[in-house]
């Protein structure tokens, strides 16, 4: 791979959707995409490999139209990649750079046209880290927007040492970050998360003292209550039972009714903040976690969307090599 600025063509594979669909209908690859063109504050990254999101193939679906970007559009958040291209106003990113980070600001409101399912893309130096020095380009690319939406929501939740705390949805990209992180970056007293039978042990080798079999238990009914509830199903109407007084429940489904006092939020992506964890990640409290069959060729990426719709993914799919 020749990563320098000389050797930057004009055009890319790219995956690309034309119209609002199931992926596996819409999703095309096309071999003569335009290279992003690069603003001021922005990197030219060579991406390495990009991981999947849900909010990759519900903006497929349409679900989000009020406040998505026109179409055409290459999904993708997720990036690790080597910097090839810095804009004038960078400061601290240069050529050769190896980074990571969620390429949209903000969540939900007019995501970049140009994601990183392609060969290339584009990102504010202020949403990438450098890639923890510990890990290949596979697991950092399986971290960024699932560790920053568990991030910001515990912050949200003000958890703090000696807390307790349920995560549902334990299994999952957000989830697998959630529990990790509120055990070893917030100091949880007590972290409970749910999951189906199988995969119970990975919850609680992540950091969770107590793991829920949901098809077994419904976690309301039992007798335990907790100061925090993380909810990465949109379950707040269940949630809200099993708060302590005065307890926070904070859901990141982004659709659907939400049960008093249960909140909700849309990520915001910052390097900063993966700067912040870069110390955790590094020496090895908090880990990526990937699917065991979660690594799929740029070829598969409609496959490893299917895969991912079907709500059953542990931890994290990543697309590479790209
Ligand atoms: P995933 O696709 O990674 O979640 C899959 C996991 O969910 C599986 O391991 C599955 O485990 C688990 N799961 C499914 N149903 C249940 C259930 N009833 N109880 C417990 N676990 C269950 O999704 P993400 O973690 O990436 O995202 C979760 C949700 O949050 C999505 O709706 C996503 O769109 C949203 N989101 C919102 C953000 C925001 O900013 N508001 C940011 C990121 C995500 P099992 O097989 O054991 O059921």
């Amino acid at each position: 791979m020749d990563n320098t600025a000389s050797s930057i063509p004009s055009k890319m594979k790219a995956w690309v959707y034309s119209e609002h669909g199931k992926p596996v209908d819409v999703l095309k690859l096309d071999s003569n995409y335009d290279v992003p063109q690069l603003k001021e504050d922005q990197v030219l990254i060579k991406v390495v490999a990009a991981a999947l999101n849900p909010v990759d193939f519900k903006r497929m679906l349409g679900m989000f139209v009020h406040s998505d970007s026109p179409l055409p559009s290459v999904p993708g958040y997720d990036v690790a990649g080597v910097v090839l291209k810095v804009g004038s106003q960078v400061r601290t990113l240069k050529e050769g750079d190896e980074v990571y980070g969620n390429i949209n600001e903000k969540g939900l409101d007019r995501p970049k046209r140009s994601g990183t399912l392609a060969e290339y893309t584009v990102a504010e130096e202020n949403l990438l880290a450098l890639k923890p020095k510990n890990l290949g380009f596979i697991e950092a690319a399986a971290i960024p927007l699932a560790i920053g939406t568990a991030y910001e929501g515990l912050q949200k939740t003000a958890l703090s040492p000696g807390k307790s705390i349920l995560v549902l949805g334990g299994a999952g990209g957000v989830g697998t970050m959630v529990i990790q992180l509120a055990k070893h970056v917030f100091g949880a007293s007590k972290v409970a998360a749910t999951s189906s039978s199988a995969k119970l042990e990975l919850l609680k080798s992540l950091g969770a003292d107590l793991a829920i079999d949901y098809t077994k238990d419904n976690f309301e009914d039992l007798p335990e209550k907790f100061d925090v509830i993380y909810d990465a199903i949109g379950q707040s109407e269940r949630a809200v039972k099993a708060i302590k007084e005065g307890g926070k429940v904070v859901t990141i489904e982004p659709v659907g009714e939400l049960a008093e006092p249960a909140f909700r939020f849309i990520l915001t992506s910052s390097g900063a903040m993966l700067e912040t964890l870069n110390a955790f990640l590094e020496n090895g409290k908090v880990k990526p976690v990937i699917d065991p069959r979660g690594t799929f060729a740029f070829s598969q990426t409609p496959q490893a969307f299917s895969y991912l719709e079907t709500g059953r993914v542990t931890g994290k799919l990543v697309i590479h090599p790209i």
